[in-house]
This record gives structure tokens, sequence and C-alpha cells, in this order.
């Protein structure tokens, strides 16, 4: 047999087992849970249509990345490396995540009920459009936001690596887990105020230095499921700039952005 034919054999066969599979047990829209057809994956055409986009991979400047440079600029005594100060750092998200809204299902679903595949297909998502972008197609290592250790064994994954590891994918580069590493566990975050939950992660996380500059990168991107008062990745950006010389960009994504344009 031809490989065209053994492609279209398989392509057959898995949308007869998909088609077997959905008469069984029904997939339903993430977003607004009615029943899915053969052809759509994990969100319906109308919401996957709706989705709030933010487009922040097409400009340097938007209100993602003005937050993170807000938090680097308070804090720039630790910024003041090599006598140079930090250049705006980039920062992009794929969609708008509202605390009330249908949308936060697509993170939640992955962050509290185990759904990896929805997880890596937004992922992918967000990488082809970074690829895509001025801002973010020179980027030559992507980090996940670590958890601590004994979160991490009780979920049995790391959602923001899930979304890295398809980022990194997409980009063409390694995602490198043994880098940045969370030192202390924080607790659980849903319910705090911005104030408690920036005085929660302050310090909370560590980068190793040798294995930070080993490759020699230029430009290193971090990742995480979602960007609301960006604490997290603004320690976690701390973290690698007490290893690296400003001359190393440090960028940030996330599938979620939480609050307006
Ligand atoms: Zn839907």
């Amino acid at each position: 047999m031809v490989q065209a034919d053994v492609r279209e054999m398989r392509e057959i066969i898995t949308e007869g087992l998909r088609a077997a599979a959905d008469v069984i047990l029904p997939r339903t829209c993430t977003v607004c849970g009615t029943r899915l057809n053969l052809n759509e994956r994990h969100l319906c055409l109308q919401c996957m249509a709706e989705l709030p986009l933010t487009h922040f991979w097409e400009r340097s400047h938007n209100p993602m990345a003005d937050r993170l440079n807000l938090l680097i600029e308070r804090g720039v005594d630790s910024c003041l490396t090599e006598g140079r100060l930090e250049r705006y750092a980039f920062a992009a998200a794929l969609f708008f995540y509202d605390g009330e809204g249908d949308y936060r299902r697509i993170p939640h679903q992955l962050k509290y009920h185990g759904n990896l595949s929805l997880g890596r297909h937004f992922g992918r998502m967000l990488g082809v459009r970074l690829k895509r972008s001025e801002c973010f197609k020179d980027v030559d290592a992507v980090i996940p936001v670590p958890l601590h250790w004994s979160r991490r064994w009780k979920r049995g994954y790391n959602q923001a690596e899930v979304i890295a590891e398809e980022v990194a994918c997409e980009l063409g580069v390694f995602m490198r887990t043994d880098i940045l590493s969370r030192r202390r566990r924080t607790r659980t975050q849903t319910k705090v105020s911005p104030e408690q939950k920036a005085a929660n992660v302050k310090g909370a996380f560590e980068a190793d230095k040798a294995r930070a500059q080993e490759d020699g990168y230029r430009h290193i991107l971090l990742v995480d499921d979602v960007f609301t008062t960006g604490s997290t990745l603004h320690n976690c950006f701390l973290a690698l700039r007490a290893v690296l010389p400003v001359s190393v960009r440090i960028s940030v994504a996330t599938l979620g952005f939480v609050g307006g344009a």
C-alpha cells in the first residue's frame, strides 16, 4: 500500500473511532457545554470563533507588558546590573480571561481537572502566534513557572509545563525545567488579595546560575497558565535576572490574561 493510502486509511479509522466514542461518551464544549461535532475539538465552532484573543503578540507595548514592566520598575534596585537598566520586557497572552466569564473554564480544566489535551491544544495555539511575532521569534529557551515538588507530586503534572512544552515545540527550542525551581510551597492563591499574593511569592523561586548560563541563551521565555497581578511571573523574572546579565532578554507568555484591554 502506498503512503497516501495508509494515511487516508488511518484518518478513516481515527474518525470512525472518534464517532463511535462520541456515541458512547459524548464530548462537550469546554466553554458552553454543548455537544461537539465530529470535527470540533475542545471548543464548539462558535466559542472558538468568539475566543477573546488579546493580539498582544503583535505589539511590544500592551496592557500585560505594562503591568509586568511596572513591577520590574518598582523593584529597580534589583534590576541594576552591569550599570545598565532593564529593557522593556515583552509579554503576551493568548486570550482575555475573566474570573466570572465562561472562558475561565479553559485554564480551570487544565489546572484542576487534568485536561492535559486541552492545555496542549491551546499551548500550540499560543506557540504558533509567538513564532510569527517580531518580539518572540528569537526566543532560544522556554522555562515554565515551576510548582513546588510536593504540589506537582500531588497533582501529577505542572499545568505551566504542559503549555510550555507545546510553545517550545512550535518555536523549535528546548523547554528547560532544570534552571528555575520553587524553593518553598505557597498557599493556594485563589482566595487571597493581590497584596497577600505578592507577599506569598516574594523570593519563592531560585535559579541555577551554571545551568542558566551554560548554553549562552540570549532570549528566555517564561511560561505560565494565567497572568493576573503578574507577581508570580515577576518573581520568576527576578530569580532568573539574579543569575543572568541584563543583556539576556527575559519575556513572559501565558494562555490567559485577567483584565480588560
Ligand atoms: Zn461552545
